[in-house]
């Protein structure tokens, strides 16, 4: 579809940063959504870790606060989103730095790649469904927190809860 654009009404540029934090928890500090891991809008990722930052760790603390855990269950926190956080920054930054590269591979990228292959891909439903699984970050497990551990049948400790189909 072409699109032409015939006027701009409002127009803003801001500084794109790829930087996360060392840790995300020191002592009775955490560090949490853009404050621990800053990166280019590209996957329209931000938002949406810092909100599984937010939940990680609000539950944690309103059991330590309430003493119905101990105070180690916090350290759980970093353990289990700092990994996610890295890579995304790494991989986003990879990227944003393609995209924007002035020279012809990114003409190339921006200009032919991307506009005649993402219709296409977007068409192939295995990685339609690949796709969405990583944006939406329902690919996301903590099978490797030191909280996680057994298993039933395929679901692992740590792991998304499946869809249950109820039956009537
Ligand atoms: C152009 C653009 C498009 C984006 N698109 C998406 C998207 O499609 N999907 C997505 O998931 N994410 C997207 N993001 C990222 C998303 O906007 C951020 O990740 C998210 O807003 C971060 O939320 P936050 O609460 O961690 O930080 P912020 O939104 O930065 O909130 C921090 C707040 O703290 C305040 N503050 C700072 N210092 C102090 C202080 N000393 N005292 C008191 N208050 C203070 C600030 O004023 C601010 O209100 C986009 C970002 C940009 C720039």
């Amino acid at each position: 579809m072409q699109i032409r654009v015939e006027g701009v009404d409002w127009f803003s540029t801001y500084q794109v940063h790829h930087r996360i934090a060392q840790h995300f928890n020191v002592g009775r500090t955490f560090l949490l959504g853009d404050a621990g891991h800053v990166h280019s809008p590209i996957g329209g990722q931000g938002m949406n870790t810092g909100t599984g930052d937010a939940i990680n760790v609000a539950w944690k603390l309103a059991d330590v606060m309430g003493r119905r855990a101990p105070a180690a269950l916090l350290d759980s926190y970093e353990d289990e989103r700092i990994g996610f956080a890295r890579t995304l920054v790494k991989t986003t930054d990879k990227l944003f730095r393609r995209m924007v590269d002035p020279g012809e591979a990114g003409r190339f990228l921006r200009s032919w790649l991307l506009p005649n292959l993402l219709p296409f891909l977007s068409r192939q439903s295995f990685l339609r469904r690949s796709l969405f699984r990583t944006v939406s970050q329902t690919r996301l497990h903590y099978r490797h927190s030191f909280l996680s551990a057994e298993r039933a049948g395929k679901v692992c400790g740590g792991d998304r809860l499946p869809l249950v189909r109820e039956r009537f």
